[in-house]
């Protein structure tokens, strides 16, 4: 049986394409800028026109961090498990990298605290498919659990200065990339948090369908009040979207983590952390 060339062309960009909608990031460029865009490789690497002239060794070790930072096998090659791993719906702040602290115990960072006690926050710009009073109880809720566990008191400004602006964006929001879904990402500094969340997906509240609002706030807070990512799925600042999870809490993790920072409370013991365990591990 003889196979046309340009059968077999066909078929190899046929399967590529469906090699994308599996795995989303699938050409080496594409690698090559997720890999700087999250501090694996120099931020100078981010132009996926470089992807060429980079060593193969440079290559492989930022492969094997990544793999590491996600207990995958540590091949140094985008195999499947890397490559599906990073075509999931993530938070786009960096995982490693020259400002994610690698000394510490914790994936904390002192530098970041905020100095007061009583913070502000505004939501600037609401998203368009769910109501701005469900919206505003959904952030409620996601401040109110980082404050059962600290000192940290958090009140709603709608006008004015504020130490947190949250905003929902279409489009393009600073790092946006068609290979893969950012859904959300915060900056810092020293005496302001800007929190953006894509309006342009699905948010949903109480439900698995879309993605839900409370928890990627939660996440979010979490980098405006000091924390980084953590390296354990049972974390609320675990990079990967994990899908809703009604039990969704702290874990014991980001309770210690943020009580280095900022101290306790006294309502902390009150937080039941083993059973927040047992459900996570169950998911
Ligand atoms: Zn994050």
């Amino acid at each position: 049986m003889t196979i046309c060339k340009s059968c077999v062309v066909l078929g190899l960009v046929f399967l590529s394409y469906m090699l994308g909608c599996v795995f989303g990031v699938l050409t080496n460029e594409q690698a090559v800028t997720y890999l700087s865009q999250y501090g694996y490789l120099k931020p100078s690497m981010k132009n996926s026109n470089v992807a060429n002239i980079i060593s193969e060794e440079a290559m492989v070790k930022a492969i094997r961090e990544f793999q590491s930072f996600f207990g995958l096998n540590l091949t140094g090659r985008l195999d499947n498990d890397t490559l599906h791993l990073m075509s999931k719906p993530r938070c786009g702040n960096q995982d490693v990298g020259e400002f994610v602290p690698t000394r510490t115990r914790r994936y904390i960072s002192h530098n970041r605290k905020w100095e007061i006690n009583d913070l502000t926050y505004n939501i600037i710009k609401y998203p368009k498919q769910l109501d701005k009073s469900v919206i505003d109880s959904e952030i409620r809720r996601a401040f109110d659990l980082w404050s059962e566990v600290t000192p940290l008191r958090f009140t709603h400004k709608k006008s004015g200065k504020v130490n947190i602006n949250i905003r929902f964006e279409e489009g393009k929001h600073g790092d946006r990339n068609s290979s893969y879904t950012v859904l959300s990402h915060t900056f810092n500094s020293k005496y302001v948090s800007d929190i953006y969340f894509d309006g342009s997906i699905k948010w949903s509240v109480n439900s698995k369908e879309g993605t839900n609002l409370f928890q990627r706030v939660v996440h979010e807070l979490g980098h405006s009040l000091g924390l980084f990512h953590s390296k354990k799925e049972s974390s609320v600042m675990f990079v990967i979207d994990r899908g809703y999870n009604p039990n969704f809490t702290l874990s014991s993790d980001d309770v210690e983590a943020i009580q280095a920072i900022y101290g306790s409370n006294n309502k902390t013991e009150k937080v039941n952390l083993e059973k927040d365990h047992d459900v996570l591990k169950n998911n």
